[in-house]
């Protein structure tokens, strides 16, 4: 029997009501909280192509923030907001100004170390690297006693806490790079094991040390567990360092971070009658404590200030029951500018895929879910700025929202939606940290997707874009994409697509705007979001880290108002 359009439909209807059934009974298992089904929006291509297509053009010189170029594209996202239906998201204005301060260092002295009545000196460049996060003319720290605080980590959900007993005002503290298990195989231990935990990363360290009230901080560099060599720190520390303005200047942060190399901490802890690599094994044990070395140090600088603003844009889409509790869409509009010319004399880097894309994937779904009606909870759409410079548009945001953390449920990020074709996976960054993983389960399972198994653990990407800077003040964030499985040539082709845009076009002026592009897989890419984020607008639950992850205990104090 040939089928029929009539046992046709029946087959289908049948086939639904069995996946609905199989589709509840494992959301009981996986969550004790109901998760909305969600209709399939309908995602324009054309929104897609069209923006990344005008974004990327070199009239917008590659959207560096405070040029003109910054000008055009905050017009013209403001433009597509509006005509996607999004209402302007700050108190009637479309944007936020994102003060930010660019501070170099100039006129280092050497380090210097009195131990057992010797002094010993190190050199700034090749020994050791510093810098201000205060805006402050100049840096002096004098005969600054040094402490070793192992891996300088607070973990209070952990009971982990390097510093315990120790008073750090006036002092230095010395502290190694990751955490205490990142040489696990797999991700046991307290820190996940091989896995980067926020813990490991390098700007934690040296939050935590301002939090302990010390004068300075320093990291030890060891190449395996910092996962790239000296020549990168001494690199990336030389020049201008940005950040946004705060209210005080910065003071909240230590007189001066830094970092030294290993073989100069060896040298500074023999000297102090230590070994570098005993307490290194000691502080790798939980209840190790922070060792005053019988030594202080000495070294200085002047600092360049400099005050720019840029700009974050902001849409809203009014929520229908709760109006006061907000789903957060988030993606940077900003890339590099002008930069080195390539072979051709092409100085501008377009940033078409990283992240006209995202810009893109944004505007239509605020656009879908026009279409589809308001949704229970408002959506704010935040097209932030200066990502590429640290993440300081979508930091300055989370430090000074428009809407409160606290009524903030939740939130997507998008950045650099590969074109090509659709995939038959999704790769999730970051593990299992909260509750957004049942709706990711369900998002997959409507859309008939598998997840593949996340690849460089150890690399901690989940710290590295733009919902981190909501994350670490406790919003739950989803970061994921689609994965190499592609439906048009399968994993070889999706490896070899992914491998072709890192070397060829990441960062560089070639990553342009292509008219033959297949959108498919950005179209699959934004459906997903689509869904994560409508599922969200239409539950009255609130998803909540993991217990043990690092973010639990700073999302319940937001949460209860403390
Ligand atoms: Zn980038």
């Amino acid at each position: 029997m040939t089928p029929t359009a009539k046992t046709l439909v029946s087959i289908a209807a049948l086939s639904a009501a069995l996946s609905a059934a199989a589709v509840s009974a494992s959301m009981a298992k996986d969550a004790a909280f109901a998760i909305p089904a969600v209709a399939p929006p309908q995602i324009s291509v054309e929104t897609l192509d069209s923006i990344t297509r005008e974004l990327s053009s070199d009239a917008y010189e590659g959207r560096a923030p405070a040029t003109a170029g910054e000008d055009k594209t905050v017009a013209y996202i403001i433009k597509r907001f509006a005509a996607a239906g999004l209402q302007p998201g700050n108190k009637g204005s479309w944007t936020q100004e994102v003060p930010t301060l660019e501070i170099t260092g100039s006129n280092y002295t050497p380090l210097t170390v009195k131990v057992g009545g010797q002094a010993l000196s190190f050199a700034y460049g090749d020994d050791y690297v510093a810098g201000s996060y205060r805006a402050v003319p100049e840096t002096r720290l004098a005969d600054a006693p040094l402490v070793f605080v192992g891996y300088g980590i607070n973990a209070p959900e952990l009971g982990w806490n390097d510093y315990a007993g120790i008073d750090m005002k006036g002092k230095i503290a010395v502290i190694l790079i990751n955490d205490a298990d990142y040489d696990a195989k797999d991700e046991s231990g307290p820190f996940k094991g091989k896995r980067m935990t926020y813990y490991g990363r390098w700007t934690y360290k040296f939050e935590e040390a301002a939090r302990q009230g010390a004068a300075g901080a320093l990291i030890v560099h060891d190449t395996f567990p910092a996962a790239y060599g000296w020549n990168v720190v001494h690199s990336s520390w030389s020049g201008a360092q940005l950040f946004v303005q705060s209210a005080d200047n910065g003071m909240s942060n230590t007189e001066a971070n830094g970092w030294i190399q290993k073989p100069v901490a060896e040298a500074i802890l023999k000297a102090s009658g230590q070994d570098l690599a005993a307490l290194t094994a000691a502080a790798r044990q939980k209840g190790f404590k922070a060792v005053p070395l019988s030594a202080t140090a000495s070294f200085g600088f002047d600092n360049a200030v400099k005050k720019t603003v840029s700009r974050n844009v902001i849409g809203i889409l009014p929520g229908k029951k709760r109006p006061d509790e907000y789903v957060l869409y988030t993606s940077h509009w900003d890339h590099l500018g002008r930069c080195n010319a390539d072979k051709t004399g092409d100085d501008i880097c377009n940033g078409a895929v990283d992240n006209a894309t995202g810009i893109a994937a944004m505007t239509a779904i605020a656009e879908a879910n026009a279409k589809a009606g308001a949704a229970d909870r408002s959506q704010v759409f935040l097209a932030v700025t200066m990502e590429e410079s640290g993440l300081l548009g979508s930091k300055f945001y989370a430090e000074n929202p428009v809407y409160p953390l606290a009524r903030t449920v939740g939130g997507v990020n998008m950045d650099a939606l590969a074109p090509g074709s659709a995939a038959r996976d999704i790769q999730v960054t970051g593990g299992d940290k909260s509750e957004l993983t049942a709706y990711v389960n369900r998002a997959m399972k409507d859309m008939g997707l598998y997840q593949s198994p996340e690849e460089s653990t150890e690399k901690g990407f989940y710290y590295r874009s733009d919902h981190f800077s909501f994350a670490k003040l406790g919003v739950p964030m989803f970061a994921l994409g689609r994965g190499s499985d592609l439906v048009k040539g399968g994993k070889e082709a999706g490896r070899a697509a992914a491998e072709r845009y890192t070397v060829n076009d990441y960062h560089q002026p070639s990553d342009e705007y292509d008219p033959s592009w297949d959108w498919s897989g950005p179209v699959q890419d934004t459906a997903l979001y689509y869904r994560l984020g409508r599922m969200l607008a239409m539950t009255t639950h609130w998803p909540n880290w993991h217990k043990t992850d690092e973010f639990r205990l700073i999302r319940d104090k937001s949460l209860s108002g403390k």
